[in-house]
């Protein structure tokens, strides 16, 4: 059966993350590989990777993509968890079996084959959770 292996990385939606960097890296020193933009997701993405799990800061690009109304709604602060499975497709047969309720159908494939789906938080006890496979024998 599939299952989740640990937590990949949490994500904070931040108005900006050049200020966000003053503190999560400033401050407590966390390591920035890379700031890359995904204009699919209307978002600027840091990617502050630990020797466990991994922190993203994630700005909204545009002023009326989902990301941003989640800031103007709620505040900076956490966006979402992603989870690491060791097979996503068997995850996904068995969250719809249990009639949980997914943000798309189909996994979306992100940077370098990376496969991904998000649980609503309405199914979710309110937090919206990433599930990500890594590819066999990468990252
Ligand atoms: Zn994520």
């Amino acid at each position: 059966m599939a299952k989740i292996l640990g937590i990949h990385h949490i994500a904070l939606v931040v108005p900006e993350i050049e200020q966000a960097l003053e503190f999560w890296r400033g401050t407590l020193g966390l390591p920035l590989q890379e700031i890359a933009d995904f204009p699919e997701q209307a978002s600027r993405i840091a990617f502050l990777p630990l020797e466990k799990g991994e922190v993203e800061l994630v700005e909204p690009s545009t002023p009326d993509s989902g990301i941003a109304r989640f800031l103007q709604k709620r505040g900076p602060g956490i966006h979402h968890i992603c989870f690491e499975v060791d097979d996503l497709d068997g995850m996904i047969v068995l969250l719809k079996e249990r009639g949980i309720r997914l943000l798309s159908d189909q996994p979306m494939v992100g940077g370098g084959g990376r496969r991904m789906i998000f649980i609503h938080p309405e199914s979710a006890k309110g937090v919206l959770v990433e599930l990500y496979e890594a590819r066999a024998g990468n990252d």
